[in-house]
């Protein structure tokens, strides 16, 4: 039996609506998460590019930091970009004084990695495990992943080694945001990691 996956984006602060219309658009039923009983409701999770320690600090006034690290320890599918990614890493450098992450990912990740005059760029990436064509990634005050251990695998290097996507069993974190640049295979990922669980 085939069933429409549920899955929740994290609607604290960020990209929100990107990533509920590419999610949409590919036949799964979307809740803006903000409250526990929304968590409760899906099968798997999207947090969105934003600040990362403004969503860090509202999941806590919303009570839904434990909530959601309990569903990662549960094993429920997440996708993190950008300071969805810096949510998801065990580790993080430079972070603001008393930032906390919801960790999953095996991972240290450094935000603000590209400070300075580059801020934002965009730039072709291959990405084996999706195959195909290259994605076309869009880095906005990206972070980068500073070291990987042994519970994560890496699927994508800029051309200067620094890791910009990985992956821990259902959980996926991309430096970049293919929300904006119409490239929907990573939610398809996601989707498929939520359609294992189901
Ligand atoms: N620099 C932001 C942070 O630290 C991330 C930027 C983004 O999500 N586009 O959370």
């Amino acid at each position: 039996m085939v069933t429409t996956p549920r899955v929740g984006v994290l609607a604290l602060q960020g990209d929100v609506r990107e990533h509920a219309r590419v999610l949409a658009d590919l036949g799964a039923r979307v809740t803006l998460v903000r409250r526990v009983s929304e968590l409760a409701e899906v099968d798997g999770l999207v947090l969105p590019g934003g600040e990362s320690s403004v969503i860090d600090k509202l999941s806590r006034a919303f009570d839904l930091r434990d909530p959601i690290r309990d569903a990662i320890a549960a094993g429920m599918p997440m996708y993190g970009t950008c300071a969805g990614l810096i949510l998801l890493a065990d580790r993080l450098a430079d972070g603001i004084s008393g930032q906390q992450t919801f960790g999953g990912l095996d991972v240290t990740v450094r935000r603000n990695a590209f400070g300075g005059q580059v801020e934002s760029f965009e730039t072709d990436l291959d990405v084996p495990e999706l195959g195909g064509d290259p994605v076309h990634a869009a880095f906005i005050r990206a972070p980068l992943v500073e070291d990987v251990g042994p519970g994560a695998t890496v699927l994508a290097s800029l051309p200067d080694g620094g890791v910009v996507a990985v992956a821990q069993g259902d959980l996926l974190g991309t430096a970049f945001h293919p929300e904006v640049t119409g490239d929907d295979r990573f939610h398809r990922r996601f989707l498929a990691n939520v359609a294992g669980r189901a």
